[in-house]
Formats: structure tokens, C-alpha cells, sequence
């Protein structure tokens, strides 16, 4: 589905990522981890096309997809959740869908609107509301909706459960589950790591930008130094 060949990345001169190599199967759940300022959000960001791809390649589904403008990778199949969610927040809630949709025909919207609400039904309870005016959970929802609305093949979702009670947490995880079973790629950004090995099929560890570890999430759980060194697991 996704392929990152020696992808290096960053802002100027800087490089955040460094010569970072990871391949996503269809269907499958991958966690990206590691500390603040690892590099996460840039992968990212430089995977859907806000953030300068340095040197190496991205390939979706076969395609060099590195030098394409970030709209050009949503058609193909890419959207993202990104970190801080990002909302319309004087917009309502269906508004915002209506803006994840926009790629999409406009006859597409009340069927791919439902398939959210089916997936986080409390948004159909806010609908008219403003983006702004939703509590935390309400938007992290909102953002991965908006997200889905696009009908991708490969969903990043970033800092899941950054601040959200862990009764939404479990709810948005849940969602995460459904959508794999349904057939799709999720690439997934997380501090939390408890929550992310839990339903991740690949593991990859960054710091400084550098891939310090990578393999199965069971692999991952099971090896005392990775746990203890990056993922402050004991
Ligand atoms: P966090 O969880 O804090 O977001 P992260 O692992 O997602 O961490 P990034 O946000 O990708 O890490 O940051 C990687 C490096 O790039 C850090 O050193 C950060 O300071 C730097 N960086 C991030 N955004 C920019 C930017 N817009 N301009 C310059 N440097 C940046």
C-alpha cells in the first residue's frame, strides 16, 4: 500500500527524519512511536505532501507519489488527522464533513456522511453544532471523519489520544478496529503506547528522527529494552 524508501525529511536545512524505511500492508494497523521531536508528525505531514521530502522516495500503491502536490495524494487515496485535529472551527460539524468530502461527487456526501455517523453516532447528535463548540472527544471524531470522507485507502491518524478521556479513547480505538476490518491502512501516530500496541499489526520506533526499532507489535511488547529505553513500558 505505502512505501517509504530512505525517506528523509524536514524544515530548511534541518532534517527531522532521517533515511527512514517502513512499508504498510493493506488492511493492517502501524504504529509510528517515539518521544517529542522524534520525527512522527513529519513523516506525516511529508507522506501527504506539507512537509519537504528531502531525499528518498514514497510510493503508494506502486506510484512515486514524492513530488505530488497534497490534493493530487488525496484523490489517489491519502488523507490525514493531523495533530491538533486542525477543525473548521466556525463551521458545523457537517460542514466540516462536507469539507473532508470535497473530492468526492457532491451526490457522494449524504451516504459517506451516514458511514460516519454510523462509525461515531455521537456526531449525529452535534451535527448543526460548531466545530469549535465540541469537547475534545467530540472533535478528535470530527477530525478522523472528516478524514474518512475522502473514501482513503490509507488513513494517518496523528495523536489519537492526546488529552481525551479513556472512555473515548476506547470508543475511537473501537472505530480504528471496525475500519480495519472494512479493508483499511491506518497509519498511526501515539504517545500512548499501551493503547497503540493493543491494536497495531507493525511497530516502528523513531528518535531523533532515526528508526530505532521496527517489527511486529507482538515483537514489541515482548522485547524488555525496546519497552523500557522507548516506549516507557516496565
Ligand atoms: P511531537 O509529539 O512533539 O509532535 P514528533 O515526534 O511528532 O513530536 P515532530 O513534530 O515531527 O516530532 O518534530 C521533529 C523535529 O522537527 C523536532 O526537532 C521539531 O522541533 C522540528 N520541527 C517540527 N516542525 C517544525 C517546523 N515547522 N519548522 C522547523 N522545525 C520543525
Amino acid at each position: 500500500m505505502l512505501e517509504l524508501k530512505n525517506l528523509t525529511c524536514g524544515y530548511g536545512t534541518f532534517e527531522a527524519v532521517d533515511d527512514l524505511s517502513l512499508t504498510l500492508q493493506p488492511g493492517t494497523i502501524t504504529a509510528l512511536l517515539g518521544a517529542n521531536g522524534a520525527g512522527k508528525s513529519s513523516t506525516l505531514m511529508c507522506i501527504a505532501g506539507h512537509v519537504q521530502l528531502h531525499r528518498g522516495g514514497i510510493a503508494f500503491e506502486g506510484r512515486d507519489i514524492g513530488a505530488l502536490p497534497p490534493p493530487d495524494r488525496v484523490r489517489l487515496g491519502l488523507a490525514i488527522s493531523p495533530e491538533g485535529r486542525r477543525l473548521f472551527k466556525d463551521l458545523s460539524v457537517e460542514d466540516n464533513l462536507r469539507v473532508g468530502g470535497m473530492i468526492r461527487p457532491k451526490t457522494d456526501f449524504p451516504q459517506d456522511r451516514d458511514k460516519v455517523l454510523s462509525l461515531f453516532p455521537r456526531l449525529g447528535e452535534r451535527l448543526a453544532s460548531l466545530a469549535g463548540n465540541l469537547s475534545g472527544g467530540e472533535q478528535q471524531m470530527l477530525a478522523i471523519g472528516r478524514a474518512l470522507m475522502a473514501r482513503p485507502k490509507l488513513l494517518m491518524i496523528d495523536e489519537l489520544s492526546l488529552g481525551l478521556m479513556p472512555k473515548v479513547i476506547d470508543l475511537c480505538y473501537r472505530a480504528l478496529q471496525k475500519l480495519r476490518e472494512e479493508g483499511l491502512t491506518i497509519l498511526l501516530v501515539e504517545q500512548n503506547t499501551d493503547r497503540a500496541l493493543s491494536v497495531a499489526d507493525q511497530v516502528c520506533v523513531l528518535e531523533s528522527g532515526r528508526t530505532v526499532w521496527r517489527g511486529s507489535a507482538q515483537d514489541a511488547a515482548r522485547d524488555p529494552d525496546l519497552a523500557a529505553a522507548y516506549l516507557g513500558l516496565h
